[in-house]
């Protein structure tokens, strides 16, 4: 039996120790201000049992990794033909990067680069009667609590300064993979990044994923094949071009985000994120992928 909490102890023991911490995502104004030093863990077991560490209970801007969950409401509405707009290849490139989607006439290589979450948010944009509101319900559904939400001010910031998201978004209305109005898809795709939870609240939404589909409340959101993809999805694409660099190091399937979190799951035995908000050169957590490698590495846990 492992002593989860005594690991997640020593993690957080040698990671506050590090001095090279990462940078912070600047390119957002209203992320700048985050202190560096902050660093958590929660760890959630399918079983039932959860561990923390450190700063487990603050909030954070979430950013990409609510790419996965825009993709579980959008797949579990849509079914396969959604994958006629998108593929699922790891792209090799930044998660901004605009080449590779005129290259490929408009069709990203998958749900989380940002062209690919601009489509998946214009599907919602089109499918769900109050986009914003109807996505936050859901987040807080598979959650179970009520409190999450949005930053406006983040939002906005990403509004005024997101040239190069305007750009994906024109070039796929350009080749004919957008239905709405770039302002309006934007405006919705800002709003979910915007999402600020805790790493507790995290672990909980992506419990789902690590549990064949139920949620926490034993609810079927998704099928159990939708998990399975998903997961997938999170292992070949959910570091962009760093997805090889955290398979080799972490060995689970999982996602980041430009505010410094990260969650990672082993299906059907644990789901954990944790919060470090300074990034490497590829805009992953620094600090947060250390503290997974040695987690992983610790508890001999990882998918293979
Ligand atoms: N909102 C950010 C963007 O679109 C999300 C990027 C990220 O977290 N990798 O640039």
């Amino acid at each position: 039996m492992i002593d989860y909490q005594d690991v997640l102890n020593t993690i957080y023991q040698e990671i506050i120790q590090e001095t090279e911490k990462g940078d912070i995502a600047t390119y957002i104004p209203e992320l700048a201000n985050v202190d560096k030093s902050t660093f958590g863990i929660h760890l959630q077991l399918v079983s039932g049992q959860a561990f923390s560490v450190g700063d487990a209970e603050k909030k954070f801007s979430i950013q990409s990794i609510s790419k996965v969950l825009s993709l579980a409401l959008a797949l579990s509405r849509v079914g396969i033909d959604l994958w006629d707009r998108l593929d699922v290849e790891p792209s090799g490139n930044p998660f901004n990067h605009l080449s590779l989607l005129e290259l490929e006439k408009g069709i990203p290589r998958n749900p989380f680069i940002n062209s690919g979450a601009i489509v998946i948010a214009d599907m919602l944009v089109s499918l769900l009667e109050h986009p914003k509101e109807d996505f936050l319900d859901f987040v807080r559904d598979l959650t179970g609590d009520d409190t999450i939400d949005y930053n406006n001010k983040v939002a906005d910031s990403e509004m005024q300064t997101g040239f190069n998201n305007f750009a994906a978004a024109n070039l796929l209305k350009s080749f004919d993979n957008l239905n709405n109005d770039v302002a309006d898809v934007l405006d919705f795709y800002f709003h979910q990044c915007s999402l600020e939870m805790t790493c507790a609240q995290l672990t909980k939404a992506f419990y789902v994923f690590a549990n064949q589909g139920h949620c926490l409340k034993e609810k079927t959101r998704l099928t159990k094949s939708q998990a399975k993809r998903i997961n997938a999805i999170m292992l070949t694409c959910g570091f962009y071009d760093e997805a090889g660099e955290f398979a080799f190091e972490v060995g689970l399937p999982g996602k980041s985000g430009v505010g410094g979190g990260i969650v990672a799951l082993l299906p059907n035995e644990f789901v954990i994120s944790v919060w470090a908000p300074g990034l490497n050169e590829k805009g992953n957590s620094k600090l947060g992928m250390q503290a997974l490698e040695k987690f992983t590495t610790k508890t001999n846990q990882s998918i293979f």
